[in-house]
């Protein structure tokens, strides 16, 4: 019961027993036999008119409260549903059925230019896999803080998932947007401080215009989406509408839907690539190459499907798939040769921060009997960036005996402070640095990672070596060993296989340099 009935009933009580007692006084007052003075008795009905009085009014007072306290309850429980229906629920953000409805109105209301800017951020996931959704959410609201203070002039939205909306009404050029672009990725550059963690995201922007893109708020907002995933693949993180991309995102699309059939329907298979060595005549060492044959389009490259699976989480069991079949059959490998052979698995960011992944990778390990020492993973400069997170999984990895490798080396921003303290035993030169090795073999960069990784006693391996002069560069230089079409081209498991048959165990043991890169060609040709 509320205090307000409460008070009501004994209010009611007060001026039931009032009028009870009135009804008395009165009958006494006109009944002959009474002896009591009228003086009295007429205060006493002065008094209990006055505390009938009283008591009529806390009645009503009490009344009009309990009145008024429904009606907020109702007006709050109607702001709770209007905020649910219309705000996004972590960044207080007006979400995008809100965003749908307001920006309709102003399009057909004023028909002049505007720009619809759609950002997502990037890495959020893999965030929310390592840290949870605590962090995700405090990520999500200091963007908004962030947005409100520096766009405060504009209209912000909040979209699905990670995506966040900005309208901006003004006949400016493109000069004027990418401007607000390099603002926005300044404005989200800085570190976000949750608890004792230091986050850094990136975000990829996408314009679309009105009235040239489209003309409802909805396609306007899908160009302005499509034009974002196509600033995923562009440096500058912003790009502007064209019609091609919706084409580009329709096809996305049917290729993302087929890969989630791809592993059950065994189209996906592995390629492996030699690493010959420079200062040894034994070692066995490949890397493995993911490949999609797709039943209507043929052979689909890794860098077309690679970057689809990373988008919609299948990274993570196609990764999975990965590291199995590579462990098998290298194990296989190893028994048909007689001698140890090392496998390097590439590995994508979210595969690092899913669940339990040194725990995965041991019990792959287990379960194909490879020996940990036979398996090295390669990461990627920038999916070390967040150090804080990355740290305690690389050297629980490491933990495990395999070894670790920076791949596409010198694509990234490292400093050498940085790269000192990551637990990576080998460093892999972009090909990129390789391809710009002009005819006397000398490109400035390929030395300095090679001097660095040797003061830093890392073993280095170049990509790509594709001609005679870069190979003869490289074999007179400190590195380690050597990757490219020179040596062989990416070859599949049965072809391996198959050289191998003919192989014995003579061969194995090579007594000069060139012994060993024959035997090498031999077997993965
Ligand atoms: P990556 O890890 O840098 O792999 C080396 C790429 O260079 C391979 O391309 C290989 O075929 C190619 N390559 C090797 N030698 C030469 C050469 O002499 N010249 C030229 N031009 N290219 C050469 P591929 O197989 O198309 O793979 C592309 C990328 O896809 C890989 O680059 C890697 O980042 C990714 N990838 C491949 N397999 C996997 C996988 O299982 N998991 C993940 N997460 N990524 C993978
Ligand atoms: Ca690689
Ligand atoms: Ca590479």
């Amino acid at each position: 019961m509320n205090s307000y009935s409460y008070l009501n009933r004994k209010s009611v009580v007060s001026l039931s027993i009032g009028l009870c007692v009135l009804v008395l006084v009165s009958i006494l007052i006109f009944s002959k036999e009474n002896s009591i003075s009228n003086n009295i008795i007429f205060s006493i009905v002065i008094v209990l008119l006055l505390y009938l009085a009283i008591c009529i009014k806390s009645i009503y007072e009490a009344t009009l409260k309990t009145l008024r306290e429904t009606e907020q309850k109702l007006t709050d429980s109607e702001n709770e549903k209007y905020f649910m229906a219309y705000y996004d629920e972590v960044t207080k953000l007006p979400n995008e059925r809100y965003l749908l409805e307001k920006i309709s109105f102003n399009l057909t209301d004023d028909p002049s230019r505007k720009a619809l800017l759609v950002f997502e951020v990037d890495r959020l996931s893999a965030i929310k896999s390592s840290l949870g959704s605590f962090y995700t959410n405090r990520v999500l609201e200091l963007i908004a803080e962030r947005l409100q203070t520096n766009f405060s002039n504009m209209t912000i939205g909040k979209l699905q998932e990670d995506q966040f909306l900005i309208l901006i009404e003004s006949k400016n050029e493109k000069e004027a947007f990418l401007s607000l672009c390099k603002q926005l990725i300044e404005v989200m550059e800085k570190p976000f401080c949750i608890q004792h963690l230091s986050l850094n995201i990136t975000v990829n922007i996408g314009f679309a215009y009105y009235p040239e893109d489209a003309r409802t708020v909805e396609d306007l907002m899908k160009c302005a989406q499509f034009a974002m995933y196509e600033a995923r693949k562009v440096p500058e993180q912003c790009t502007f509408y064209e019609p091609s991309m919706s084409r580009v995102r329709e096809e996305q699309l049917k290729l993302e839907n087929d890969l989630y059939k791809a592993i059950q329907n065994n189209e996906l298979f592995l390629q492996y690539q030699p690493q010959l060595k420079l200062k040894t005549k034994h070692d066995i060492s490949m890397e493995a190459l993911v490949r999609w044959k797709h039943p209507e389009k043929g052979l689909i490259p890794p860098a077309d499907f690679i970057p689809i699976a990373e988008e919609t989480g299948l990274i993570v069991p196609i990764g999975k798939w990965v590291l199995e079949t590579a462990c098998r059959q290298t194990k296989e490998l190893q028994e048909a040769l007689g001698q140890p052979v090392t496998v390097a698995v590439n590995l994508s960011l979210s595969q690092l921060f899913h669940e339990n992944f040194p725990q995965v990778v041991s019990t792959i390990l287990h379960e194909t009997k490879l020996s940990p020492e036979s398996l090295q993973l390669e990461i990627t400069e920038t999916m070390t960036m967040d150090k804080n997170f990355l740290m305690p999984i690389l050297h629980n990895l490491k933990s495990l005996g395999i070894s670790l490798a920076l791949d596409d080396f010198g694509k990234g921003y490292s400093s050498l402070s940085y790269l000192k303290d990551l637990p990576v035993d080998c460093l892999k030169i972009d090909r990129d640095f390789v391809k710009n090795m002009n005819e006397n073999g000398h490109e400035p960069l390929v030395d300095l990672i090679i001097s660095m990784a040797k003061h830093l006693q890392l073993n280095v391996v170049a990509e790509g070596v594709e001609t005679m002069e870069q190979f003869n560069y490289l074999v007179n230089s400190e590195c380690d060993a050597v990757q490219g079409y020179l040596i062989s081209r990416p070859s599949s498991y049965e072809t391996i296989m198959k050289n191998c048959s003919g192989i014995g165990k003579e061969d194995v043991h090579c007594d000069t340099q060139s012994e060993y890169y024959s035997f090498i060609k031999r077997i993965f040709n």
